[in-house]
């Protein structure tokens, strides 16, 4: 096999950023120009053309997703020992700020073949304390929101969705209606770190509700608990998207759908290639979802992991793997409720995934090269 001229990223940052150079780096002088850094005429923009692109009625940027989160939470009058069910697989700032704020982050495994949040294991894990469920679309693929929206709403339960890694796809109501990832739930959380679906060149992020009421006290606590300058009403924090991250979004706002092409353009080239392997699982679609595959993520059988990164790593390709370890037997979250063997899928796909280097610039050539290799070791 002969090793092809182009580097290959998990994720291709530069050669996306060529293509959107001379609007970017207008942008961006444009900012500077102004100086207006900090609540600049772009974040307003910005911040009305998501809303209008995801169908919702406010968006409250921020400086980050980890803060969205947090600030979510912080705006639902929760109290300290209150409970939040989330999903075992995820990244570990979903629990991270349920933790952060005296909250008891209570756990559930997910689906095998979606990777989703299991709406059953919701349900038995409700107790009085329950305050509120955090699904996270795990990959760029929304969890089961019907369900658990009847659910939230039988146990009068807030929904937070964890977006981060789905912004821009889509949830396919039964009653025939389709919401963007975020606009469903009580409060949407959002991640524009440079590898997300919708990336800046920094840190940023974005909370998403149509509840005015709420999108008042989200606003109010980002910017220092203030309601009025220099009149504090709450404890709050300091999260702000910045002028320049704003404008490059705006920019990248515009080919949010056209990324999401071009991610399921590689998905489905990985898919036919892998198809009925019996090594290699390929991510199963949701019905009640299409995918913005934020992540390409395959389940191994009987192939060696380690193995077969470093083979691929041999061959210059990056594997990677989302996520080693649950969070339950993470030392930070460990507690005495869990125990090895508590949440057999998570634990079984922690073993057992491999995400495939995924992205908006990926072209046949390369993508043939990644699949030979796979398919090369794995037969
Ligand atoms: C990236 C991510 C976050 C956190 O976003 P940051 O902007 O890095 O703070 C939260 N949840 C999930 C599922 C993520 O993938």
């Amino acid at each position: 096999m002969e090793k092809i001229a182009k580097k290959i990223q998990m994720v291709d940052l530069k050669s996306q950023y060529e293509k959107i150079k001379p609007e970017v780096d207008a942008a961006i002088q444009n900012v500077l120009n102004n100086t207006a850094f900090i609540n600049g005429p772009e974040v307003k923009e910005f911040q009305k053309e998501l809303e209008t692109y995801l169908g919702v009625k406010h968006v409250i940027p921020c400086a980050n997703g980890t803060d969205a989160l947090q600030i979510a939470m912080m705006a639902l009058d929760l109290k300290p020992g209150d409970e939040i069910i989330t999903a075992d697989f995820t990244y570990v700032a979903t629990a991270e700020v349920i933790g952060l704020l005296g909250l008891k982050p209570v756990l559930v495994d997910v689906i095998p073949d979606t990777f989703d949040i299991d709406v059953t294991a919701i349900e038995k894990a409700i107790t009085p304390k329950t305050k509120a469920i955090v699904p996270v679309h795990l990959f760029g693929q929304c969890a089961d929101m019907d369900k658990i929206m009847a659910l939230a709403k039988k146990h009068n339960l807030y929904v937070i969705e964890d977006t981060a890694q789905a912004i821009g796809a889509e949830y396919f109501s039964a009653d025939g209606t389709k919401k963007k990832a975020g606009t469903i739930g009580t409060i949407g959380c959002t991640s524009f770190f440079p590898s997300k679906n919708l990336g800046c060149y920094g840190d940023g992020g974005a909370i998403f509700t149509n509840d005015d009421n709420l999108a008042a006290k989200i606003r109010i606590i980002a910017n220092h608990g203030q309601s009025a300058q220099y009149i504090h009403d709450s404890i709050g924090v300091n999260s702000r998207l910045d002028s320049i991250q704003a404008a490059i979004l705006r920019i990248k706002l515009r080919d949010l759908d056209n990324y999401a092409s071009a991610r399921n353009k590689a998905a489905s080239f990985y898919d036919k290639v892998f198809a009925n392997h019996p090594k290699l699982k390929t991510p199963v679609r949701a019905s009640y979802s299409n995918h913005v595959f934020h992540q390409y993520t395959l389940q191994l059988n009987g192939v060696d992991r380690t193995a077969l990164r470093e083979y691929l790593a041999s061959k210059d390709i990056p594997a990677m793997i989302y996520y080693p370890i649950p969070l339950h037997l993470q030392k930070a979250y460990l507690d005495p409720r869990y125990k090895e063997g508590d949440f057999p899928v998570t634990e079984k796909l922690c073993a057992s995934v491999v995400s495939l280097p995924m992205h908006t610039e990926l072209d046949e050539e390369t993508l043939t090269y990644i699949t030979n290799a796979v398919l090369e070791f794995c037969k």
